[in-house]
């Protein structure tokens, strides 16, 4: 997820960074801070990292939904409700992106690599379709 973020950043040319916090149980479990100079993604730190990773991904995809749609929230402001088109549109990005990943590495793993990719060829898989 941290590589993820550093790739999506140097891509967008303004950092994605990663904020593990202790959130309230009945609250979000993520929430996207928008900034002019950088976007923040807080996460909860009280839950497994396979929750983590689904969180963080949720969030990348309502930043990537905004990039393609080519519209970006309003500078600082912090977004943790959302519209269900834009929830349904976050979704579809997270589980592209971990539907690849995963494909990527199971077919790694099949063909005994170590390293399932290298960063050049991660970037142009996921995101270079246009
Ligand atoms: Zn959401």
């Amino acid at each position: 997820m941290t590589t993820l973020c550093e790739q999506l950043g140097e891509l967008r040319g303004s950092p994605v960074r990663l904020l593990p916090w202790e959130l309230p149980a009945d609250g979000p479990f993520g929430m996207l801070i928008s900034r002019d100079n950088e976007d923040v993604i807080i996460y909860q730190a009280n839950t497994t990292k396979a929750h983590q990773a689904h969180i963080i991904l949720h969030e990348i995809g309502h930043l990537i939904s905004y990039d393609l749609a080519g519209e970006r929230p309003a500078a600082l402001s912090l977004r943790t409700c959302y519209s269900p088109a834009e929830e349904r549109d976050a979704e579809v990005v997270a589980s592209t992106i971990m539907r690849v990943a995963l494909t990527v590495g199971r077919r790694a793993q099949r063909d005994g690599l170590e390293q399932p990719w290298r960063s050049s060829v991660y970037n142009s898989i996921v995101f270079d379709g246009g």
